[in-house]
């Protein structure tokens, strides 16, 4: 190994270090707001609550046992979009559907339920970061115990965004010893990826990220080169007022609907160091980075889940969780 690794591996244990000093409640901005939704809230309800506070997940609230139960996501609403492509004559149910009946969503389409996993806001946040890979959660909600009642209570909820922003912050003169690059490094995904086109229905991109297991999907042209992505979120304005006869619509005027806040894409090319990604990361909205050529033809896709892996597995004894 030269010296390049040895500064490479000197970074990734600067960040590890930081990463078992710091907690979730240190990710937390001074001040923030939380919607919790009551469980008992139509379905429909709470995607115009979502949209109308321009967020795309909430923790929900058992108000009948006092208790967290669960976050709503836009994996709930792809499940919902499921059930209605299996049971289409059900749609005036569909329409009167609480949050409370989303498990029975999941039973009836035969998908696993999400494991709700959470973490006490004082734990270290390393331990946060790995349950996080360890369940392929991209947020993790924060629940705390109330000293006087013993009950649960929601503090916030931190996301895979969250914690690299946190990282790239306050990490600077750790990720600038990451020099080597993404093509050397094997970061993120580059065969079998799932694409579609302008013209792919929305409802066959929800589908190729159900069997994926993504969170987003490239819409490429003929030539293979990179216009847009569709992402998870984007079939959250799909389906506002319950007009799911809609999702037959084509991908570019779904994306023609994408709210203005929209943060945009980003790209990379395979001979990125990891220090500049870090960059793009502290400087951006960054949710995940298409790896393109030159000429912007579509190489592979690098998600938030594979840089927190690379971060905190990468060299480590234990590989239990990486799948290899
Ligand atoms: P995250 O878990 O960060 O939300 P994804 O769910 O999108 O990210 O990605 C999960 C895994 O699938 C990652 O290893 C990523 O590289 C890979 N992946 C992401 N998008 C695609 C795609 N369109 N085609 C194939 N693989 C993908």
């Amino acid at each position: 190994s030269g010296p390049l690794d040895k500064e490479q591996m000197q970074g990734l244990r600067g960040v590890r270090e930081f990463l078992k000093v710091r907690t979730s409640y240190d990710v937390l901005p001074l001040s923030f707001r939380l919607v919790v939704l009551d469980n008992n809230l139509l379905i429909k309800k709470s995607l115009n609550i979502l949209i109308q506070n321009g967020i795309v997940s909430a923790p929900l609230w058992d108000s009948q046992n006092s208790a967290f139960a669960g976050l709503l996501t836009s994996t709930d609403f792809i499940n919902v979009i499921q059930y209605y492509c299996q049971f289409p004559d059900e749609i005036a149910h569909i329409d009167q559907f609480r949050l409370s009946s989303l498990r029975d969503i999941e039973r009836a389409i035969g998908v696993l339920p999400l494991e709700t996993v959470s973490v006490h806001p004082m734990r270290p946040l390393y331990e946060a970061c790995r349950r996080m890979l360890k369940t392929r959660a991209r947020r993790i909600p924060l629940v705390d115990r109330d000293d006087e009642t013993g009950r649960e209570m929601v503090v916030s909820v931190i996301t895979q965004y969250r914690i690299l922003k946190f990282i790239a912050v306050n990490n600077e003169q750790y990720t600038m010893l990451l020099k080597k690059p993404v093509r050397e490094l094997g970061l993120g995904t580059y065969k079998d990826l799932a694409t579609a086109t302008m013209g792919s229905s929305v409802l066959d991109v929800i589908h190729l990220m159900v069997k994926y297991n993504i969170s987003a999907v490239p819409i490429i042209d003929e030539n293979n080169k990179v216009l847009n992505l569709f992402e998870a979120v984007d079939v959250i304005p799909c389906i506002k007022g319950g007009a799911y006869d809609e999702l037959s619509a084509t991908v570019g005027e779904a994306l023609s609907r994408r709210a203005e806040e929209f943060g945009g894409i980003y790209t990379c090319n395979e001979d990125d160091r990891l220090d500049a990604i870090f960059d793009t990361i502290r400087k951006s909205r960054v949710h995940r980075l298409i790896v393109v050529d030159d000429d912007n033809r579509l190489k592979g896709i690098i998600s938030l889940s594979d840089i927190l892996k690379y971060v905190l597995l990468y060299g480590e004894e234990d590989d239990d969780i990486r799948g290899n």
